[in-house]
């Protein structure tokens, strides 16, 4: 699965991907030896700084052309034909990026509201910042908005 690092003008772009289950690091004002560093490691640099082509005998960079969030999800999945999976949508936590872990409903009582807490029966919680996340109106929400804007594409 790709991994990406996105630059300081593409923070939305970022949470998308990673509501696609996309692991995508957000530098916001790092320089370029952090660029540098996750370019050998492997990841793919997204960024709106039209200079950037210079990166590429580093590794592999996608030079974003649209202001808009969706449109720039739009040409990251064409120009890299990622693939979608349903299934991990909403694996990674949105604000630090780490994988969720699926959490028993015990351990999560007190962590969400109780109408919540009443009405799911399956959470799950970042292991950064300890957040939970469950299936609900907001997801059901963001999976209907992604799969219009990627319609074309989405298997
Ligand atoms: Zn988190």
């Amino acid at each position: 699965m790709e991994r990406f690092v996105a630059d300081r003008m593409l923070g939305k772009l970022a949470r998308w991907l990673r509501v696609l289950g996309y692991d995508t690091l957000y530098l916001g004002s790092a320089g370029d030896e952090v660029i540098r560093q996750e370019l050998d490691a492997g990841r793919i640099l997204l960024t709106r700084n039209r200079r950037a082509h210079a990166w590429l005998k580093r590794g592999r960079v996608v030079v974003i052309e649209a202001d808009n969030p969706r449109e720039q999800l739009q040409e990251v999945v064409r120009q890299l034909r990622l693939p979608l999976a349903a299934e991990a949508l909403l694996n990674r936590c949105l604000g630090c990026n780490r994988p969720l872990v699926i959490v028993g409903k015990e351990e999560v009582r007190g962590d969400v509201p109780d109408y919540v807490w009443q009405t799911h029966a399956e959470f799950r919680r970042c292991q950064g910042c300890r957040r939970v996340f469950w299936s609900g109106s907001h997801a059901e929400n963001m999976r209907h908005r992604l799969k219009a804007d990627l319609s074309d594409l989405w298997e």
